[in-house]
């Protein structure tokens, strides 16, 4: 709003109202029950028509219950949750009587509806589904990442959402855990790279975001990833020292690029709940990351700290606790207990009113930065490329980048056109098992199996490879032998055996799993087409990196496809046919044995090699992927020997596509510590970029090292750099430098 005033006679413009003088007067005007009101998010179940206790379809709102919550407890928030994708105009109705109501309240203020779009609107029919997040971490290219997520964001403001639950930015190095394939795997400095490109992306550039842009969440801060039992929600014990170094550089630096809202970790660390920990939530987030946004609880999690937790004695002490530790929104879903638990505590003086003040103003904010003040809905109008061509394309291009061959035995792939292939296992022909979990519905997508004009890998293969030449046995499932001889005699009658195996999709708690070897019934299948002595393609579509040990040798290539999104069966049959050159790398360790689980920037001691179990074999390390050409790496050189405080490290790297195809690389700079007073990792990643080469061509690449990335928390919990002897690493290169 421009005004003007007076200044000698002569009218001058005077600043629009600041967003935080409209956040000051509106908190002014609001009383406890409003602000309570504000700190509720409700699920959207919770307003829909049921039969029975069964949504009605298309998921249309019980009234009576939307205006309770709206009008009579004020709810701030709505999120998402179960049910089925809806089309995008169903979503557009319901946030605009949503959104109606609460602007027929007395103070107008639109509500913030959230929603899981990860790696795309999944909850919306037809809107674009990406690799997920571990496959996008494979890309080494954050600038692909940036691009999927601006998509993301604008297919979910299409559907008239503006908060995104995502970035995962928890740390995949547990693959027990039944969400790594929600993060962008095990490496801080990769995590921290992929997830601030994935903030601009979803947020855009201004602060206030435009009509394409959404909030983003960073989750699950923090420590969520590593659970003593590899199972979802379950007590960590991460030290202090380890949770500065591992698991919160990651946020820092998404907070740092401007990220507007934080989720926090379900579970406890070092016998501390998360959602009850001041010093985790308000010490460091707030104060010494300086975030400014909104922190909203996960799922239920205030009430489970009496529950599950027993951290307090009854429902009304968890909601002091968790609201004094810092939370902002209570991710509430079913109730209204926390809101009216919540008026009884401040007026009780049990809850000061300025801490229900900061919430507040974090939640307005929140809602002005979205532009909600300004538009709560949208005009289906300006959103013409929701599921465009253009959209489509940067999903194959992006998948493209992320899949990873592991494996290539004298050159076996690409395969020469007229090749006779059998086309198996419980994963061809699934969009479940390409998608993952958050497809469709929160466990992953049930209808694949009816859906077969979908792009699955055994669809794809047929289109490239003509459907004469492709047959398909089914073989077996996840947990059973179905057809196997149906799958032996079509191999005996092929040149070739692609082998779909890995897992159907799942998350969270429903995920866990007692043992990370691929399952039964899919050794006992490729055992017995291994008989054949046809040679195997296996194509790993699967969200955690299942041991195959005991069969990896029966396999002639490896494609690993992660869960790869709906272009996934496009390119993995186009990098069978090699129009497609892989260049993903692995964001993870793929372990060997289910229980040597390291990472590879382990301890050296933990490398010592009393048998081949108990040292670093993974069955493929971390940055580890093949390509249909080769790379060569020579003249690796140092700006200088010593690296001061003032003046960082350059280090420079010549890279030649050495063979006969174009091919994209993602070149990855290590940094060893030789000595420390913390014992140091045998390397770290300190820098990667990820280029294309024509054959023949040869680029030099750059990285410049500063002190700040070379830094390590002390035993002091302080952020240091000590003088010494450092190690780089580039492509099997090595090189030294010191820092004085
Ligand atoms: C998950 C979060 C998610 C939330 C809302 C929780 O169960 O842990 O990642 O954002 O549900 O759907």
């Amino acid at each position: 709003m421009i005004s003007a005033a007076i200044i000698n006679g002569q009218a001058q413009p005077v600043a629009p109202e600041s967003a935080d003088q409209r956040i000051e007067n509106l908190l002014s005007k609001m009383t406890l029950e409003e602000k309570a009101g504000q700190m509720t998010q409700i699920s959207v179940e919770a307003f829909l028509k049921t039969t029975n206790g069964v949504p009605d379809e298309p998921h249309e709102f019980d009234m009576r219950k939307l205006e309770e919550a709206i009008k009579r407890y004020k709810v701030g928030s709505i999120l998402n949750v179960g049910g089925n994708a809806q089309t995008v105009d169903v979503w557009r109705r319901r946030i605009e009587t949503i959104q109606k109501l609460a602007l027929q309240e007395r103070l107008k203020i639109p509500v913030l509806y959230g929603i899981d779009a990860i790696r795309g609107n999944n909850y919306t029919l037809d809107a674009v589904m990406f690799p997920q997040q571990i496959a996008q971490a494979a890309s080494f290219n954050p600038v692909m990442v940036k691009k999927a997520a601006g998509v993301a964001a604008y297919e979910t403001r299409a559907s008239f959402i503006p908060w995104n639950f995502s970035p995962v930015l928890d740390l995949g190095r547990q693959p027990v855990w039944p969400r790594i394939w929600e993060t962008y795997g095990e490496d801080p400095y990769l995590v921290s790279e992929m997830g601030k490109a994935a903030v601009q992306g979803y947020q855009g550039e201004a602060v206030v975001t435009d009509k394409y842009h959404v909030a983003a969440c960073l989750k699950h801060y923090m420590g969520y990833s590593m659970p003593l039992s590899g199972h979802d929600r379950t007590p960590a014990w991460i030290p202090e020292r380890e949770l500065r170094e591992y698991f919160l550089p990651q946020f820092a630096a998404a907070v740092k690029s401007g990220a507007k809202t934080v989720m926090v970790n379900s579970a406890e660390i070092n016998g501390v709940p998360v959602h009850a920990s001041k010093h985790i939530l308000t010490d460091i987030l707030k104060g010494e990351l300086g975030f400014k946004g909104l922190v909203v609880s996960d799922w239920q999690d205030i009430q489970y700290l009496f529950q599950r937790h027993r951290v307090a004695k009854d429902n009304k002490e968890a909601v002091m606790i968790a609201v004094n530790a810092g939370i902002d929104m209570s991710m509430v879903p079913t109730d209204f207990t926390f809101t009216e638990t919540l008026i009884e505590l401040v007026k009780e003086g049990k809850v000061p009113v300025q801490r229900i003040d900061d919430a507040v103003r974090r939640i307005l904010r929140v809602k002005y930065e979205t532009g909600l003040f300004e538009n709560s809905t949208g005009r289906a109008k300006d959103y013409p490329l929701f599921n465009s061509s253009a959209h489509n394309r940067l999903n194959y291009d992006v998948a493209a980048e992320c899949v990873t061959l592991l494996k290539n035995i004298n050159n076996v792939l690409p395969l020469s056109a007229g090749k006779r292939i059998l086309v198996t296992g419980p994963s061809a022909s699934s969009m479940r098992s390409l998608n993952g979990g958050w497809a469709r519905n929160w466990q992953g997508d049930n209808s694949d199996k009816t859906e077969g004009a979908k792009n699955t890998i055994l669809k794809a293969i047929r289109n490239v490879f003509g459907a004469a030449n492709v047959e398909y046995s089914e073989g077996a499932d996840f947990d059973k032998v179905l057809n196997v001889q149906d799958a032996v005699s079509k191999a005996e009658r092929s040149d070739v055996i692609v082998l779909c195996i890995g897992e159907t999709s799942y998350t969270e708690t429903p995920g866990n799993i007692g043992d990370l070897r691929i399952s039964d019934s899919q050794i006992e299948l490729t055992r017995a087409l291994s008989a054949t002595g046809k040679p195997i393609i296996f194509v790993l579509t699967e969200g955690r990196p299942r041991v195959i040990s005991s069969i990896e040798p029966l396999s002639s290539a490896v494609i690993h496809s992660y869960l790869l999104g709906n272009e996934g069966g496009s390119v993995i049959a186009d990098v069978l046919a090699g129009k497609v050159n892989p260049s993903g790398k692995l964001p993870y360790t793929y372990p060997r044995h289910t229980n040597s689980l390291l990472t590879y920037y382990h301890k050296y001691t933990e490398t010592l090699k009393f048998d081949e179990a108990a040292g670093f074999h993974p069955q493929w390390e971390f940055g580890y992927g093949l390509s249909y050409t080769t790379f060569s790496y020579s003249n690796l050189r140092i700006s200088s020997p010593v690296l001061s405080d003032s003046a960082p490290v350059v280090v420079s790297v010549d890279v030649a596509n050495s063979g006969k195809v174009a091919g994209k690389e993602a070149v990855l700079l290590f940094v060893s510590d030789e000595v420390a007073s913390i014992t140091p990792e045998v390397k770290r990643l300190r820098g990667f970029d990820k280029i294309e080469l024509q054959p023949g061509e040869t680029r030099t690449v750059t990285f410049t090292v500063d002190k700040e990335r070379l830094s390590f928390i002390n035993e002091q919990l302080q952020r240091v750099i000590e003088p010494g002897d450092f190690t780089v690493s580039v492509g099997g290169l090595k090189a030294s430098f010191r820092y004085e």
